[in-house]
């Protein structure tokens, strides 16, 4: 195999870290050539020194630089938010490869990125869960033969509590998540279920699939990532350990399945696999994400701007956590006024994800 050099845009966080572990045990394969951080500068320097980086970026530096730099052939892009855009466009202009794990760059640009690389592929890598297990599933198969493809939800964080109590959540009982260990916007976002309607927004974008052929099917199990029916009635399923170093390495390798940090799947000591249809009523997030994303670019620009903003707030003490959906539905009412154009260029998303942001009350970023 030969060598990939490779941009990790967060290397300190949950996807960057595990990435790491995946470098580490395939160093004839791959070579982290840069990095970044945004916070930790000691942690930083560590994974530098450890890994022989010399092209380093820490605060609020320029990751379009590290992202196109002549020593790069492939960027995973692990930083929260819409701050992933601009890198991620910038790599793919300069013909790098990206391991997209970031949600926003697909919610606000995805029809920019697919003008960029086209749809999943050697080009553009799933690393979520969900959207490897569709990129295996689909392997070898033929598009027009698709019928629909579901992806899997735990529930969050949340799952359990009855719907009268949500409004008294506090930060800490919903960044506590059943299956996966994760960074605290993608947590938050699966306590709200906005994380699965981003899944489904990156899943149309992906695999170019309209959405009333995406379906969402809670699974508190996290074992069964996606499933994609047939024409003819068949099914095939994607399983693993949830563990993200499984398709955080498949991505990394290219489409292959070799042995590595990850888990394996004990579905003996799993004992079953339970799945239900989705309750709407208590989730409202997803369907105001969805709605938003079904209506035209600037509502879901304005959505995705407003999920940053209440998380702040929900942290900060300030939002209760059942006043979210409203403050989506303004996002989406604002982003729909801001932005007309059903394919916006990217300082026209940049402007009204900032004016968006500012109006609806965020300190700036995440993480
Ligand atoms: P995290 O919060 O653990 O780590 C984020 C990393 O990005 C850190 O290195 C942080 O310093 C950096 N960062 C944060 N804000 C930044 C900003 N504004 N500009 C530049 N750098 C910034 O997050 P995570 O859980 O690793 O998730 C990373 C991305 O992957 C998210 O978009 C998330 O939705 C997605 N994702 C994560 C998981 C998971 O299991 N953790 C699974 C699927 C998808
Ligand atoms: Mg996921």
């Amino acid at each position: 195999m030969a060598v990939t050099r490779l941009a990790i845009l967060g290397a300190t966080g949950s996807i960057g870290r595990q990435a790491l572990e995946v470098v580490r045990a395939h160093p004839d394969a791959l070579r982290v050539t840069a990095l970044s951080g945004r916070s930790r500068a000691a942690e930083v320097a560590r994974i530098a020194r450890d890994f022989g980086v010399a092209r380093v970026a820490t605060g609020d530096a320029d990751l379009a630089a590290l992202a196109t730099a002549p020593d790069v052939d492939l960027v995973l892009v692990a930083t929260p938010g819409v701050a992933g855009l601009v890198p991620t466009l910038a790599a793919l202009e300069a013909g790098k490869s990206v391991a997209l794990a970031n949600k926003e760059v697909l919610v606000v640009g995805g029809h920019l990125v697919r003008a960029a690389a086209g749809g999943a592929g050697e080009r553009l890598r799933p690393v979520d869960s969900e959207h490897s297990g569709l990129w295996q599933c689909l392997a070898g198969e033929r598009a027009d033969e698709v019928k629909r493809v579901v992806l899997t939800a735990s529930g969050g964080p949340l799952r359990d509590l009855p719907a009268a109590s949500l409004g008294a959540v506090t930060p800490e009982e919903a960044l506590r998540h059943p299956t996966w260990s994760m960074g605290t916007k993608v947590t938050l976002d699966s306590a709200t279920l906005v994380n699965k309607a981003y899944e489904v927004i990156e899943a149309h974008w992906l695999y170019g699939l309209p959405y009333d052929r995406i379906d969402v099917l809670l699974h508190p199990q996290s074992i069964v990532h996606a499933l994609v029916e047939f024409a003819d009635g068949s099914v095939k399923a994607q399983l693993g350990a949830p563990d993200m170093r499984v398709p955080i390495q498949y991505a990394l390798l290219g489409e292959r399945h070799r042995p590595g940090p990850g888990s394996s799947l004990d579905l003996a000591a799993a004992g079953r696999l339970d799945f239900r249809a989705l309750d709407r009523g208590r989730y409202p997030c997803f369907g105001v994400v969805l709605d938003a994303a079904r209506s035209g670019a600037g509502a879901v620009i304005g959505v995705s701007a407003a999920d940053e903003a209440a998380i702040e707030r929900f942290l900060a003490g300030e939002l209760p956590f059942d006043a979210i959906p409203e403050l989506l539905r303004r996002g989406a009412d604002l982003g729909a006024r801001a932005v007309t154009d059903a394919a916006p260029p990217l300082a026209a998303i940049l402007r009204a994800d900032n004016e968006i942001r500012a109006r609806l009350g965020a300190p700036v970023g995440v993480g």
